[in-house]
């Protein structure tokens, strides 16, 4: 993936991710949200940590970083490995787009933590056009969330 992004990311944007078909599923998520859809700026980087968790596929995290007089929003989003892996590659699929919902929500909507929000981003991912992905991700992860 280049420097510039990909399509619904904009750049500058890196990801981090020796894997293969990680990479290909990611770029693929990337482009499937309708042309027209403002395009996602604060996310610099993505990686695909090889961390264990109990539970947990994906998480975005925003932040603000600070200058002298102002600050600007920013986001990265962490896969996680151990648990992506025993996903298939429609699953896997759905936690892209469910990670990419929460940052489009936190750029385009506004920066919020809630149980609220993870319906949201289902919803959005729906709208995208990655319903048949979710519900492959519903069927085989019911113990596993997408924060
Ligand atoms: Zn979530």
């Amino acid at each position: 993936m280049g420097k510039n992004g990909s399509g619904i990311i904009a750049g500058p944007f890196t990801l981090r991710s020796k894997d293969r078909a990680f990479r290909r599923l990611f770029a693929e998520a990337t482009k499937r949200p309708p042309a027209g859809t403002p395009k996602i700026t604060t996310v610099r980087s993505a990686l695909l940590s090889g961390r264990l968790t109990k539970t947990m596929v994906g998480l975005t995290k925003y932040s603000r970083v600070r200058y002298l007089f102002f600050s600007r929003p920013r986001q990265s989003i962490t896969f996680f490995l151990p648990l992506l892996s025993a996903l298939s590659e429609p699953a896997v699929m759905a936690v892209i787009a469910h990670e990419l919902a929460h940052a489009w929500l936190n750029e385009h909507v506004k920066p919020e933590e809630s149980s609220q929000r993870e319906h949201e981003a289902d919803d959005l991912a729906r709208e995208w056009g990655f319903g048949p992905e979710l519900d492959a991700l519903d069927k085989e992860a019911e113990t596993v969330n997408a924060d």
